[in-house]
């Protein structure tokens, strides 16, 4: 069930006209370290209002852009439950080629968005591999979501960047390509997106931002925060790079009880930004 609320800035569009539909997961009961995640698509959405409309990089008015903001599912009492439910509304709420954007809750929020879509790659940007098969008995942990991103769509089509922790067993297991944090700092994020697109299979694309990817300088509030991360700025060149491929995004683990507001305007701003290159790269491709 989708509980309407207040909405993101700009998100002025009904369902039917949209071609963005944001929709909030307030789920974080596998979180392992600190929990809070839960209060954060409301916040972000608070923090979108901070922000111009027009993106005058890239030449680009969200006020024009059709974007609705469905609200966020009810809360669910065991991710099982939230994995299927989410799966659903999620597939309707993207039918008709609408582009999802998610914001968590936690990370296992990506897990329905990734497989309510076919034939794409995913791009993930974490400082951790989250390639445990199972966490404290659940499958669907935060700390299980690239394994069973896997699951979906294939070893080969798992990309992460900005990794910087992971047991050993996920680094001895098989397990998908990464690009640590700090080749990142010194080869920059353009190579990283290129290595990480040359070696996907598909040519579309769902990037999932964990929010501990970037530095806590950046992020601090955040559930399980890790030092030398990548910037805020590679995460924004990612977005740039990314953009015509993209098919579907979210922003998770943003953890207000541990913020001081710029986790949140961060998280705000990458969804601003996702929104306004992807509507930027499509009206150049109409125009083809
Ligand atoms: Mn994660
Ligand atoms: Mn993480």
């Amino acid at each position: 069930m989708v509980l309407p609320g207040v909405s993101f800035a700009d998100a002025n569009a009904s369902l039917d006209d949209a071609d963005f539909v944001i929709l909030g997961i307030p789920f974080d009961r596998t979180a392992s370290f600190r929990s809070g995640a839960r209060f954060a698509p409301n916040v972000i959405r608070e923090a979108s209002y901070n922000f111009e409309t027009f993106l005058f990089e890239h030449e680009v008015d969200l006020v024009d852009i059709p974007i609705h903001d469905a609200g966020n599912l009810e809360e669910f009492d065991t991710v099982d439950e939230m994995v299927s439910s989410a799966e659903m509304e999620i597939r309707g709420l993207s039918s008709e080629g609408r582009f999802p954007v998610i914001l968590g809750g936690e990370h296992s929020v990506t897990i329905p968005a990734v497989r309510s879509l076919q034939d794409i790659g995913v791009i993930s940007i974490d400082a951790h591999l989250d390639f445990r098969d199972e966490y404290l008995g659940e499958r669907n942990s935060h700390a299980c979501v690239t394994r069973r991103i896997t699951d979906h769509v294939g070893m080969e089509n798992v990309f992460v960047l900005g990794v910087r922790s992971m047991s050993r067993e996920e680094f001895e297991d098989e397990r998908p390509d990464f690009i640590d944090a700090l080749t990142i700092r010194e080869e920059g994020m353009d190579g990283a997106v290129r290595r990480a697109l040359g070696t996907l299979d598909k040519k579309r694309i769902y990037l999932t931002i964990d929010i501990d990817g970037i530095d806590p300088a950046f992020a601090p509030g955040t559930g399980t925060p890790e030092p030398f991360g990548i910037s805020d700025m590679d995460a924004k060149r990612c977005i740039n790079i990314l953009a015509p491929r993209l098919v579907g995004f979210d922003v998770v683990e943003v953890c207000p009880p541990y913020d001081h507001g710029n986790t949140a305007a961060l998280a705000a701003r990458l969804v601003r930004e996702v929104i306004a290159t992807v509507w930027k790269a499509r009206q150049k491709m109409v125009r083809c």
